[in-house]
């Protein structure tokens, strides 16, 4: 058995907490396969904190995040706290706890399942296949740098203003993440930027290009965010890992995932220099189907394995619930979100203890 490892579990608002406790069953069916030990911990984050502590993100929570392991989130927000100013507000926990967490690589796999290629609204042979890493820098570039704000001119006309600024510094990390990450993939790594007009851009590919030199085993290829754009939808193929800016990253990733055409199905995976990693689905607490057992557990268990590989680098732990994953959708199961109109659905629970069976069936013959 190895040390326990430590474990905080934000259940958060919504279906955070039905699609939680399917996560946390198949860890700990795994973790007996695999002779590993978690110590799961829950605190409190988003609507539920606001409700318990009057804020969104109880300093007791950032807290026990930093001292964890790794922290696996579900997700946060709902009906109940949109009018609330912003600071108080659920979202702005979860900015703050990124931040306090100084989680500065985002992670966010578009991978085609062949079970679920009809929910892409590309032809089938174009999307068939892809397996994409966008790997997005999340604290820098234009949506921090400064001056930001909106300011009145000479002639009283105002003025919106933004920066997009990085440093050698902050280019090198999320460079050696992407680098990292290409190798425990294909091997292949794209770099998006828009050195043909910005400055910025430039010094990202100078210093990318630079890095390349202690990764030779990836090979590494640069395009122009507009082109970059246009082959995620032309020819997704194409593309392995792909590393790219806050700003580009955020809007490339949701076009990488949506080529999966669901978005139950989408893990993300947030990193550090040395802390802890923070494990979410991509999509939000869907407080319209809160409490029905309806949700779509997948992008949870799917951001469960994204820990288990990039947090704990336990890369046969995450293999085994992608592998179950990938059996009850061979069975033909599908939560409401996948199935098309008419076709029979399971719930929640139903979909976790079919992943329960599913690892159950995989596990190594006993001696
Ligand atoms: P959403 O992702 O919660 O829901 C969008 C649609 O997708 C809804 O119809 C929902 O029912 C469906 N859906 C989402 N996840 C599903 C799942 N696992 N299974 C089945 N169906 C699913 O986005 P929204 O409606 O824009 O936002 C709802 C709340 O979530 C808001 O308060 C928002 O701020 C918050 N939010 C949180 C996060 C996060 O925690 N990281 C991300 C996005 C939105």
């Amino acid at each position: 058995m190895s040390q326990p490892y430590r474990i905080t579990l934000l259940p958060g608002d919504g279906i955070g907490p039905e699609i939680m406790a399917v996560a946390v069953a198949v860890l700990q069916c795994v973790a007996a396969q695999e002779g590993l030990q978690f110590e799961f911990q829950e605190a409190l984050v988003g609507g539920a904190a606001i409700d318990a502590t009057g804020e969104p993100l109880p300093a007791a929570t950032l807290e026990q995040c930093r001292q964890s392991d790794a922290v696996l989130l579900a997700a946060i927000g709902g009906y109940k706290w949109d009018t609330l100013p912003r600071p108080q507000r659920p979202e702005t926990g979860l900015l703050a706890l990124r931040a306090g967490m100084e989680l500065f690589a985002n992670l966010r796999p578009a991978t085609i399942l062949p079970q679920l290629i009809d929910a892409s609204s590309l032809k089938p042979e174009v999307v068939a296949g892809v397996d994409i890493m966008v790997v997005r820098e999340l604290t820098g570039g234009i949506y921090f740098g400064q001056p930001k704000g909106i300011f009145a001119t000479e002639t009283g006309e105002k003025r919106g203003v933004n920066t997009m600024a990085y440093t050698e510094s902050e280019i090198d990390r999320i460079g050696r993440v992407a680098f990292e990450t290409a190798r425990k993939r294909r091997g292949k790594l794209c770099s998006v930027d828009k050195a043909n007009v910005l400055e910025v851009s430039q010094l990202w590919r100078d210093r990318i290009t630079a890095l390349a030199s202690e990764y030779p085993d990836v090979e590494l290829t640069h395009l122009y965010v507009d082109n970059a754009a246009m082959q995620l939808v032309r020819w997704p193929k194409q593309f392995d890992t792909i590393v790219t800016g806050n700003l580009f990253g955020d809007i490339l990733s949701d076009v990488a995932a949506m080529l999966t055409g669901s978005i139950g199905m989408l893990p993300s995976a947030s990193l550090g220099a040395s802390g802890p990693g923070l494990f979410e689905p991509v999509h939000g607490s869907a407080p319209d189907i809160a409490g029905q057992d309806k949700a779509n557990p997948l992008a949870q268990v799917l951001s469960a394995a994204m820990m288990l590989r990039y947090g704990l680098n336990q890369p046969q732990a995450a293999q085994r619930i992608e592998q179950a994953v990938l059996t009850v959708l061979d069975q033909g199961l599908r939560t409401a979100d996948l199935a098309p109109p008419g076709a029979p659905v399971v719930g929640c629970r139903a979909m976790g203890e079919a992943l329960l069976q599913a690892l159950a069936s995989d596990a190594p013959a006993q001696t």
